[in-house]
């Protein structure tokens, strides 16, 4: 119905066309190696095999039938496929499979495939190298996302550098996707309620191995005309449209989670854009068991998960009050005894609730609504928590909820088939499928002359794919064959290749080799010792400053003398980033310390024995060690000037005196033995680590498998606890007032102070809460919380009591405070009730 009809292929091959629907060959060799036997030009122009069969003429399908090698090809790929989708994986093996009946994980992008081309950048490679590490794990995750009628822009650079935006149309019929019929047939459609209308989304299956992804649309013509356009652009269109596609991807998206997979219990926002979904999920809680909407909220709450990924809290998605209230009206006296009003779903994302001027902020919502919040690196999460403060009111930074679960990347995507071999031969073909990490040390063993082999194989890959590139982008800019022809000796296979890739934008710094041209034309072009650069991105089509970067770019690679040494190739994707982490021998990242959350290209050429030389920011902060590859600048700080300058001199300092050097440091043999030792380190230490395997497991067990837990608990009993639980973090709420903490007595004993505070506690139950002492970190010391006992009622008094305890005097007394918190076995503190009351 909505595809085109494939071509009719003869018995012997139909089976391919089953095949084009898996994304599976998004991250196989044999995939590749098999579409392109199919038909090489429309694989290596499209990528897409749904394409590919599609426009390959009837008498080439005639000759593949007869074909015994393909078919052997053929049969052979088809068996591995069976076997990758039967076997069970690591975790549906594992002892604790039984304690999780599915996830569900909202993105706003998915960056599987150039054939499914939903992405605009990290955020969306991240979400799809997600779900195929949760394939190749066998973990029950389920993607949600939306079908964007026009994908992220495709660039085109004009002859002066000069960035052209277009936005080809998404055709879903030629896009490896499928409409979800239901089991009475007929397209799966989700009503959505807007202003005075139902908008109907149309859901549509994408296969990622054993994942399924399903993906959104309104482009209905069922539809009126303005709501069939909702999901026309990502990131396309004003406020109220971005509105629009998160209400369609929260809301939405929890309706098909809950027609589709009942069984879900963690829902998972990645990034606060779907973080409505929280809302719905309560709301429909709440409908069902016929009870409050906030007894809804406590009940869910234990099962949502949130990914937050912005670095600055400018970054957050805010939306006026105004366009809420228009938009979701419906919400209001929906439930149960008028429990919900659109003041309260405006609380949930601001900081203060009755400040009308306070836009309504998604990522508030999430951190509120969800019982487990991680940032994206180590330092990411404790910038987080400092972005989060003020959600904690009078609680220190360092206990604000937000921990981190460092990204990682779904490694086979991004190997060479030369590293794949490598990899296959050392640690076998269950390396990044089975108990992450186990079985990977033996990459330490592979000789130097193997592995320098396969540097030179990759390198030399990249050369030519970059002069095939880099012809084409002349050709197309209508210049001569001549000037064509000097893409023929663009890059050398031979000298060190330097490489990077990423959005052109102020923080990123991408041009910060271009502050001194005299010194980045002697390192570049020195006669013994030459390096050349590599490089390609976007810059958003409003960045002035990101688009100028680019044009500087394209001036110097432009200059006769830099014209071999340098090159940027137009149109960044996944393609590209692929071929470029592949053959670069180091890579560069330079962001303005702390904006780069976590930065993952550096981590997808860990696999193919690249190198890092970056700033210590994201990631790199925490995988950094002198012995894995190269750090530049310091954590000073100081004016944007120092720093940017401070930074510039160490890139350029540390290209030429230590990574240049050792790279051209061979030994008779002709073999860099240094420069090999750091790649043996930083593939066999940091390739593990930062695989999409090990964050996977680390989501598995910090998060899935706690929420999963927790919210059975809660759900249990027509959601009894939750009910319990609602009640009693409201009579805490009314009675904190009247809490207050004496004056407290302190007595030295030998080696420690004894402490003994009197503590009134009004109307609250002694059960309700603790009673600590705080010391917060300090020069060397780190934060300290001691409890301290109730020993007796003061006498006379009504609700009040001595609280007693002991510190060491190795710090002094004056370090501790003591403060008043809510206690519950089951609330999880602070994130669901954030009260704290401190001696004054
Ligand atoms: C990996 C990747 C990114 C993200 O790179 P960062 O290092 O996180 O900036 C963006 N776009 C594409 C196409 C990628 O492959």
């Amino acid at each position: 119905m909505v595809a085109l009809p494939l071509p009719t292929l003869p018995g012997e091959i139909s089976i391919l066309q089953s095949l084009t629907l898996d994304l599976r060959w998004t991250w196989s060799h044999e995939g590749d190696a098999l579409w392109s036997c199919v038909n090489e030009d429309l694989w290596e122009r499209t990528h897409n095999p749904w394409v590919v069969l599609q426009s390959t003429p009837a008498e080439r399908f005639k000759a593949l039938a007869r074909d015994k090698k393909f078919l052997d090809e053929l049969a052979s790929f088809v068996a591995v496929r069976e076997r990758y989708l039967k076997t069970p994986g690591w975790f549906r093996s594992s002892e604790q499979a039984s304690q999780l009946g599915g996830v569900a994980y909202f993105s706003m992008e998915f960056g599987l495939g150039a054939a499914l081309p939903l992405y605009a950048g990290g955020l969306g490679i991240l979400a799809g190298d997600f779900l195929k590490a949760a394939s190749d794990l066998d973990v029950p995750i389920v993607g949600i996302g939306l079908l964007y009628q026009e994908g992220y822009f495709r660039q085109v650079l004009d002859a002066s550098g000069g960035q052209q935006e277009f936005y080809p149309f998404n055709e879903p019929a030629a896009m490896p996707i499928e409409p979800v019929i239901l089991p009475e047939g007929g397209w799966l459609r989700i009503p959505l309620e807007m202003p005075g209308r139902v908008v109907l989304l149309r859901v549509w299956q994408a296969n990622v191995g054993r994942v399924k992804l399903y993906l959104l649309d309104s482009n209905d013509a069922l539809n009126g005309p303005p709501d069939r356009g909702i999901t026309a652009k990502l990131y396309g269109g004003g406020t109220e449209t971005r509105l629009m596609q998160e209400i369609v991807l929260g809301i939405g998206g929890w309706r098909v989670v809950k027609a589709l997979h009942p069984e879900i219990e963690v829902c998972h926002i990645n990034e606060g854009h779907a973080a409505f979904a929280i809302i719905e999920r309560a709301r429909q809680q709440a409908l069902k068991e016929n009870i409050d909407f906030w007894d809804g909220l406590w009940a869910t709450r234990a099962g949502n998960v949130f990914t937050t990924h912005t670095p600055v809290a400018a970054g957050f998605d805010r939306f006026p009050a105004d366009l809420l209230r228009k938009y979701l009206p419906y919400v209001e006296g929906s439930i149960a005894g008028d429990s919900l009003t659109l003041a309260d779903i405006l609380a949930l994302g601001r900081i203060n609730p009755d400040d009308e001027e306070e836009q309504f902020n998604m990522a508030y919502l999430a951190l509120r609504g969800s019982a487990t919040c991680v940032g994206v690196s180590r330092l990411h999460g404790e910038f987080s928590r400092r972005i989060f403060q003020p959600l904690f009111p009078r609680w220190p930074t360092c206990e604000v909820p937000v921990g981190h679960i460092t990204n990682g990347v779904h490694m086979p995507t991004w190997d060479s088939a030369e590293a794949d071999r490598i990899w296959t031969e050392a640690c076998g073909k269950e390396r990044w499928r089975s108990d992450p990490g186990t079985e990977v040390e033996n990459i330490a063993q592979v000789p130097d002359e193997e592995l320098w082999a396969m540097r030179n194989k990759n390198r030399a890959h990249l050369v030519h794919l970059t002069r095939r590139h880099l012809a084409t982008q002349l050709r197309e800019r209508g210049r001569d064959a001549e000037a064509v022809h000097t893409a023929d000796t663009a890059l050398d296979p031979n000298i060190l290749m330097i490489g990077f890739s990423r959005r052109f934008t102020e923080y990123k710094r991408t041009d910060i080799l271009l502050r001194d041209l005299d010194r980045l034309g002697r390192l570049l072009l020195n006669e013994n010792r030459p390096a050349q650069i590599v490089m390609s991105g976007k810059a958003h089509p409003a960045d002035s400053v990101g688009k100028e970067m680019i044009r500087s770019w394209i001036n110097v690679a432009r200059q006769p003398k830099f014209r071999q040494r340098v090159v940027f190739l137009e149109d960044y994707d996944i393609d590209l980033a692929q071929h470029l982490v592949q053959g670069v021998d180091v890579w560069i990242n330079t962001p303005r310390r702390p904006w780069e959350a976590c930065g993952t290209s550096g981590m997808k050429i860990l696999v193919n024995g690249g190198l890092n030389c970056s700033i210590l920011d994201g990631w790199w902060d925490e995988a950094y060690r002198p012995d894995v590859g190269w750090a530049i600048g310091d954590a000073r700080g100081g004016s944007v000037e120092d720093v940017d300058a401070r930074d510039a001199e160490s890139l350029y300092e540390t290209l030429e005196t230590r990574v240049i050097p050792e790279f051209y440091d061979c030994d008779v043999a002709g073999v860099p033995r240094a420069w090999l030792q750091r790649i043996r380190n930083s593939m066999s230490i940091l390739t593990p680590a930062f695989a999409g395997s090990r964050m996977m497991k680390d989501y598995i067990e910090q998060a899935y498998l706690p929420r999963a837990q927790a919210v059975a608990e809660r759900l249990k009993d027509k959601n009894a606890k939750a009910r319990e639980m609602n009640k009693w973090s409201r009579d805490l709420h009314a009675g904190w007032s009247s809490l207050h903490i004496g004056r407290p007595t302190i007595t030295r004993n030998e080696a420690t102070w004894n402490v003994v505070v009197p503590v009134h506690l009004g109307e609250v139950a002694p059960s309700s809460v603790r009673v600590e002492l705080f010391a917060d970190a300090r020069d060397e010391l780190v934060p300290e919380i001691v409890l301290l006992h109730r020993e007796h009622e003061i006498p006379g008094s009504i609700n009040g009591f001595v609280y007693a305890g002991a510190v060491s005097t190795s710090r002094s007394i004056d370090d501790y405070t003591a403060r008043i918190v809510p206690d519950h076995p089951d609330v999880v503190l602070p994130n669901e009730l954030p009260l704290i009351a401190w001696q004054r």
